[in-house]
Formats: structure tokens, sequence, C-alpha cells
């Protein structure tokens, strides 16, 4: 049987960074497998929708790189993807449990909820619950006679339909990442399977999709851990095969206490969304990893390594060694912390790999001023290796564009002196009378103009770097004289002459 995943959000709100790496897991999981990956959209509970957050889900995917091979956009053999289009299906399904006497209808109104809890609670019941000891004081159609049942439904009264687990009985399943998980029934609910107003309960609608869908392997967030024991209920009930579960562990803050929040994110001032979101109701902008300046192939190299662990030294894994690496068992069982300052060395790192006529085209992208590729291309490469994000670089490369109006105090005070000044002013009116030279003869004629006077190198170069950017660090010094060219170079020299001399 070919594998079969998906990734099933909730349409309330922003994908949240934890969400990507179930995406992304599955997806590694169905190309590794040759199997498919399927985007299915659970949004039968109307109270959380959330406008605009389907689009946020896939354009999120589609900018990491995560591509379904079904699902809302796509389409394929086993749609609607989406379940609030899929209302009949869920319908026919509760239906059949009903039949069957594996679920029921009640009736209970909030009111007569509330009391029976309060009852409860007064009796010293730890955790109160509608299940098979309560449920026969309760208004349902396993209480009131099959005519009492129809005279309720016909009149229209609303009403729910629960399952109907039985009282002491051990569900027990394995779980690829947690091992074998045992729970009693005796500590579950009746959960609802179908709401008064007709649509599926998230538990319903799941169960029933993923097996529709044919899904061979449910991966997801250790949230959904607890659910796990009725969704295996839920399939002995339906006489199903249960697909294989791996929940997948947490994702904390960076000191390891506790789940890796929005709030926590926000108090250490980094992204916890992939791309920007704007909160329909409070209208706070989040920034997304892409619009901090993340490049897709380092965000998911990062995100794969949170709570996956291949073995050995390497780290850096493009998109085809993580799909050839990627397995469930080499899943870890304890919570990923999570770590900004890894994820900016990953950009660091990726944008080393970018090759140069893109990060050219990106430069320029950032850059206003009317500078020719060449020129452009050859001062994008002289910064490439000297900041985490493309965003940074204009600013890392604004003495390219103007001259510096002020020099660093400490290296002026040291390092600045007439003689030195001197020399290179020379250096430079020699560099003017050249037709043309690269970085290598700029550097040859530097020494060579220094030798004359034996003046050793050092004792000029951090006054070159100064005259020509203002600072103390920067990129290869003869880079900059050559793309500066000889008479900007000059005339830099002579302007920080005239203020420091
Ligand atoms: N709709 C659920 C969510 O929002 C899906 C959980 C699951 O994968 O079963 O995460």
């Amino acid at each position: 049987m070919s594998v079969r995943v998906r990734f099933a959000p909730s349409p309330t709100g922003a994908l949240h960074i934890g969400g990507v790496r179930t995406a992304l897991y599955n997806y590694l999981f169905a190309k590794k497998n040759k199997g498919t990956f399927i985007l299915r959209i659970e949004d039968t509970d109307q109270t959380r929708f959330v406008v605009g957050a389907e689009e946020y889900i896939e354009q999120s995917l589609k900018w990491a790189g995560i591509t379904p091979d079904e699902g809302v956009s796509n389409g394929g053999n086993y749609g609607p993807y989406r379940q609030s289009e899929r209302k009949d299906i869920y319908k026919k399904y509760a239906q059949q449990l009903l039949d069957e006497g594996r679920a029921y209808y009640a009736f209970d109104t909030p009111e007569e909820l509330g009391a029976m809890r309060d009852r409860l609670k007064e009796a010293r019941v730890a955790n109160p619950q509608y299940n098979a000891v309560t449920r026969m004081q309760m208004s349902n159609s396993l209480t009131l006679s099959a005519e009492e049942t129809q005279a309720k439904i016909d009149a229209g009264e609303p009403y729910v339909i629960r399952i109907k687990l039985p009282r002491n009985e051990d569900i027990r399943f394995k779980d690829i990442v947690r091992g074998w998980v045992v729970v009693n029934t005796a500590t579950l609910d009746d959960k609802i399977l179908m709401k008064s107003d007709g649509m599926p309960t998230y538990h319903m609608a799941n169960i029933v999709d993923d097996h529709l869908m044919e899904i061979t392997h449910v991966i997801r967030g250790e949230e959904w851990l607890p659910s796990a024991p009725l969704h295996i209920y839920l399939y002995e009930s339906f006489g199903w095969k249960a697909p294989e579960f791996a929940h997948l562990p947490l994702l904390l803050k960076p000191d390891g206490n506790g789940k890796l929040s929005k709030r926590a994110a926000d108090q250490l001032g980094f992204p916890i969304f992939p791309l920007n979101w704007t909160d329909p109701v409070s209208g706070e902008l989040s920034v997304g990893f892409k619009e901090a300046g993340y490049l897709p192939d380092a965000f998911i190299n990062f995100l794969a390594l949170l709570g996956w662990n291949p073995g050995g030294e390497k780290e850096l894994f493009s998109i085809d060694d993580l799909i050839d690496a990627f397995s469930l068992d080499k899943i870890n069982k304890a919570g990923a912390k999570f770590d900004i300052e890894k994820a900016k060395w990953f950009n660091q790192q990726y944008l080393k790999f970018m090759s140069d006529e893109e990060i050219t085209d990106q430069f320029m992208a950032l850059i206003d001023a009317d500078i020719d590729r060449a020129k452009a291309k050859a001062i994008a490469l002289s910064l490439k290796e000297r900041v985490t994000f493309i965003q940074e670089m204009p600013e890392a490369g604004k003495f390219y564009f103007e001259a510096p109006s002020e020099y660093d105090e400490k290296v002026a005070r040291k390092k600045w002196n007439e003689e030195a000044s001197a020399k290179l002013l020379e250096f430079a009116t020699e560099l003017k009378e050249k037709s043309s030279y690269n970085k290598d003869s700029v550097k040859e004629l530097l020494t060579e103009v220094l030798e004359r006077d034996e003046m050793p190198i050092g004792r000029v170069m951090p006054a070159l770097r100064l005259a020509l950017t203002g600072q103390a660090g920067g990129p290869d010094l003869m880079e900059i004289v050559e793309i500066l060219g000889a008479d900007e170079t000059f005339e830099r020299i002579k302007k920080a002459s005239e203020v420091l001399n």
C-alpha cells in the first residue's frame, strides 16, 4: 500500500512554526516513501473560523516549498479537501454508528449539563464526565424510548450525537514516536461526534476523512495524543483499520521552559509565523520569517532538525538530502528547544551557497541606487559573507555609495597619521594613471609604493580603510579599492586628510 499522509490544519489564525514543522515532516515522509502528501482544511468549527487563514496556510507552505500533491487548490481523487464541503459524508457515517448502537442522540441543555457537573463535583468526582455512568441520568436516546427520541427530533429540539464508550476497557495502540499508549475508557468521556448545528466535531471529521482519503500515517503534534485513544476507538467502531500514528514532540521556548508561544517569541524578539500576519481583530502585525530575511531553504533545514535527529555531525541538508535521510524512528520524544541563533546561523550558511547571480538580483532589488549590474555584483559578493540576512547588505555596504561623513574616532586617533595619509595619496595618484586594475594589481601597487620608503603595510591599511569606509572593519580592502575605483579612492583619501590631518 502506498504511503498517504496529510497535513490537516484548521484555519483559525496564522500558521505557527510548529504547524510548518508538522507539514514538513509529513512532506518528507511522503517524498521519502514515494507517497502522497495531502493538504486538508479542517474548517468545521465555524466559531473559530478566521478570514484569510486558509490562504495564509497555502502561501506559507508555498514559500517553504512544501507542495501538496493533493489538496484544496490542486484537487485530487479524494476531494473535496475542505471539510465544510463534506457535511453530508459525516452525516451518513454518524447515522451508521447510531444504527449500530455505537452512538446515541443527546438532548441535554447547557443548564442540564451544568447541573450534572455540579452534582458530580459535590460528590467529589475529580473529573466530571458524560460517560457510561452518568449518561444514564441524562436526556438521551439511551434513557428515552425510541418514540420519545423521535418526537424530540421531529419537534426540532437541538441535539448532538455522542460516541458510546464502554465503561471500563483498555484502548491500546503503538505510537511510532512514543511507543505503546494504553488508556482506559473510564478516563474518557462520550465525546460529541455531531454538533447541534449539524456539523461534525474535529474527531468525527478527522477519522472519517483519514479513512476515506486512505491515510496510512497520521503525523501530527503531541497536543493531539490525548485524542488518539478516542480515534482508535472510532476506527474500531466503524470496523476500519486505523492508520499508524506518530505524535511529534513539542517546540519549547529557548530555555526549555514550556511551550513556544507567540507571546514568548514576541518577548524574545523573533518571528513565530512563516510570513507576515496581520491579526484581523487587533490589526497587530507579526513579522514572518520570510520578511525577517530568512531564506526558505535555511528555514526548512533549521526546522527539520527541531525534533528530528538523523545522527552524525552533518547539519546542512538540502531538501533532497532531508528527503533522503528522513525517517520517523529518528524523531525525538523530548521537546525541541527553539534556538533563533541557530536559525540565523543556517541563514548565513545558505547565503554563502546562493549563486552569484541570485544574490546580485536580490541585492539590486533592495537598493535604489542606479548602478550597473557588474558593480552591484561585485558589491554583493564582497558583502555576502559579512551579513546574516540579505536585507542587511545595503546598510553594511553603504560606504560603496556614499563617502564617509564621519570617521571611527578610535581608529582615527590610533591609526591615522600624516605620513600614512601622504603615502596613501601617492598610491592613489599612481593608481589613477593605470588604465586597468583589479584587487591583485591594486595590492601590488600599494606594496610597491610602500617599499620605496620601507613603510610596513600594517602602518597604512587601517588608515586606508578609515578613509574609504569611515570604519574599522569590513570587506577586503583591495576589493573595496577596485570597486570604488581610482578616482573615488583618491577623493576619499584627500577628504580624510583634510578632516583628520
Ligand atoms: N485540525 C487539527 C489541527 O488543527 C488536525 C490535527 C490532526 O492532524 O489530526 O491541528
